[in-house]
């Protein structure tokens, strides 16, 4: 009996362990929003379900130059308050807010219109506004300040599709002076 009852801790131990790996592996390390693995997966289904959904890419603006005036540790706190900042823009169950890598950040809103991305977009722009993290070297701001394209699908989007011209938007968003949100084109108009 003892022995039985050992198994069966050994066991559930395991099941722990097994699911905390699982998690780490989902998990950006410093942000702890899911991680570039987990978004690229999710918008594959969601362009596989054929599911209207909205894409906001969203990289921070001049971050070379916060790190540069206050020190990659500072770096990393500021990209844990943009994280929790992102994590609060969000609405549904379903919604996924992730870091794709360095300063950048993706929010996938499946069910998603055109206007609820837009108001999404609304929502990061004044999250960042009123959270107001000092940025001593920005250009654009006395504060951090992201920059932002974003899409919904369309029927013709593949993932990668969708994923082009959606940075296009935020390629442009950057160079109309960041600080923005521009929403992308539609599929052609969007190839320049
Ligand atoms: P832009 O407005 O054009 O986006 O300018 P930027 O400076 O934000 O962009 P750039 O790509 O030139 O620089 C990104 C910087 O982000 C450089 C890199 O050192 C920093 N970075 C990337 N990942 C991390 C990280 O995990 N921690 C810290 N502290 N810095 C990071
Ligand atoms: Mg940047
Ligand atoms: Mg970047």
């Amino acid at each position: 009996l003892a022995l039985r009852r050992q198994r069966g801790r050994l066991l559930a131990e395991v099941a722990d362990k097994t699911k905390a790996l699982e998690e780490l592996a989902r998990t950006d390390a410093l942000t702890g929003l899911a991680n570039r693995r987990v978004f690229d997966t999710t918008l594959e289904q969601l362009i596989a379900q054929g599911k209207p959904s909205a894409l906001l890419l969203i990289d921070v603006d001049h971050f070379k130059r916060y790190n540069d005036a206050l020190g990659h540790h500072a770096g990393d706190l500021c990209l844990t308050e943009v994280a929790m900042l992102l994590r609060r823009c969000i609405r549904g169950d379903a919604d996924l807010a992730a870091r794709l890598g360095g300063e950048e950040f993706a929010l996938l809103l499946p069910g998603a219109d055109a206007q609820a991305a837009r108001a999404a977009a609304q929502r990061v722009m004044t999250a960042f506004t009123t959270r107001a993290l000092s940025h001593p070297d920005s250009p654009v701001a006395t504060h951090v300040t992201a920059s932002i394209g974003y899409a919904v699908t369309d029927p013709k989007d593949d993932a990668t599709a969708l994923y082009r011209r959606t940075d296009a938007a935020l390629y442009r968003a950057k160079a109309n002076g960041r600080a923005r949100a521009v929403e992308a084109a539609a599929e052609r108009d969007g190839e320049v």
